[in-house]
């Protein structure tokens, strides 16, 4: 009894009736105000690892490097890889040195990106395989869902809760993290003519959205939804998210093919000379179109990185389906791997698939539908079974899609 009136805590020598607990080791004490000391020490010293080794790497990465990585997750879309590899190492670059090199009075600025192109061509996955690489948090938000302050839909600024959550609520890593915002073209202006109605989910949202974009310190509901009065907030320095914004911008060919034409009557320009491929005016796209289209002036000044994204064509279906890391193929196999088996897909399967995605202008979105469909019974069936083998031939694949749910419903 004398000696357990004795023990105290081995670090802040407080004993046992100053504590509400006190852990006993075989060569000393542990209270539980040092063990949470402690827990705050190793938390603090964790970030600082996570941060240092984060700078590492960043510097390390130089555009070449990341468009290599890009290249194992994502077929084609050379252009908008080299775009996005420069935009993200000069953002990541003005992250690391504008904070200590100020001698020269040059500010590095924001090189947000918008990437344009046709639904399932990648823009998500570009945005992102980009944070997966530099290990950075991640959020996509729907452009969609937000309204203007008041109305019904979400704050602009439950965007950056998505972050946050994404991050763990670690706001200094949240406040490097990566926002990609989907649909942005569906908040474009709906024409010129000054409407009686307000246009709330439009120009509003792009406005609340310029707030975020600019780098500014926003107050941030940390569960998204709508701010309340009783609601805590948590505030994020914006100034160094990347934003990646994609859209479809159906449509906007019309829009770069009234510019090219009048630029090739109005002037001798040398660009006029150039062969110009119609079947893919995307790729002429520059920020006056985007103003055209219906988004405001300061916005499209926001992003000043325009790319991209090309319709993906058969071939480029086909590499989809079996070549990135995490392709779709390689994952039935390795799922069929796991119960001991070996899956044999025959390649007339393949051209098969990518076939009906384009049938049903589905694109590379399609292909695991289209698979699924393919597969469900296989996946069902051969656990019950014996043999090591399974073969998927071109008429058990038609078969299995004429029956299917999902073939009724495209058709
Ligand atoms: P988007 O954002 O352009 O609508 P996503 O990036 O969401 O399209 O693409 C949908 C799916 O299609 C992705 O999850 C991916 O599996 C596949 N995909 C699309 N484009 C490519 C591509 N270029 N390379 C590899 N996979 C792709």
């Amino acid at each position: 009894m004398a000696k357990q009136k004795e023990e105290h805590c081995s670090f802040c020598m407080r004993n046992r009736i100053q504590v509400n607990l006190l852990i006993t080791g075989q060569e000393g004490n542990i209270c539980d105000f040092c063990v949470e000391e402690a827990s705050k020490i190793i938390q603090t010293e964790l970030h600082h690892k996570k941060r240092g080794s984060l700078e590492k790497e960043l510097k390390l990465l130089r555009p070449s490097e990341i468009k290599k990585h890009l290249d194992q997750y994502i077929i084609g879309q050379d252009e908008a890889k080299k775009t996005i590899a420069v935009a993200v190492y000069n953002h990541y670059k003005r992250l690391l040195h504008n904070t200590s090199i100020k001698e020269d009075d040059v500010e590095i600025e924001k090189s947000n990106i918008i990437l344009v192109g046709e639904t399932g061509t990648g823009k998500t996955l570009l945005a992102r395989t980009i944070a997966r690489i530099l290990n950075v948090p991640f959020c996509i938000a729907d452009a969609t869902v937000l309204t203007e302050a008041g109305y019904v839909g979400e704050d602009v600024e439950s965007v950056l809760s998505r972050l946050l959550q994404a991050a763990d609520f670690d706001v200094q890593a949240a406040e490097r993290g990566i926002v990609f915002i989907d649909e942005i073209d569906k908040i474009a202006r709906k024409g010129d003519n000054p409407s009686i109605t307000r246009d709330v989910s439009g120009e509003g949202v792009q406005q609340g959205l310029l707030k975020l974009l600019e780098g500014s310190t926003i107050s941030v509901p940390p569960y998204g939804g709508r701010k309340h009065p009783e609601q805590k907030m948590i505030n994020v320095n914006t100034q160094n998210i990347l934003f990646i914004c994609g859209g479809a911008f159906e449509g906007i060919e019309r829009i770069i093919s009234e510019r090219m034409n009048k630029q090739t009557i109005g002037f001798k320009t040398p660009a006029s000379k150039q062969k110009i491929n119609k079947e893919n005016l995307l790729q002429y796209i520059v920020p006056q179109d985007l103003k055209n289209f219906g988004l405001i002036p300061e916005l499209v000044g926001r992003l000043p990185v325009v790319t991209h994204l090309n319709p993906l064509d058969a071939q480029a279906l086909k590499r989809i389906l079996t070549e990135p890391k995490n392709a779709i193929m390689k994952q039935y196999h390795k799922l069929f791997k796991l119960d001991g088996k070996e899956l044999i897909i025959e390649e007339d399967v393949l051209d098969f698939i990518v076939e009906k995605a384009i049938e049903y202008k589905l694109g590379a979105r399609g292909l695991r539908s289209i698979c699924e469909a393919i597969m469900n019974d296989l996946m069902f069936e051969s656990p019950e079974t014996d043999s090591k083998e399974i073969r998927v031939t071109l008429s058990y694949a038609k078969d299995k899609l004429e029956k299917s749910k999902f073939s009724n419903k495209a058709a």
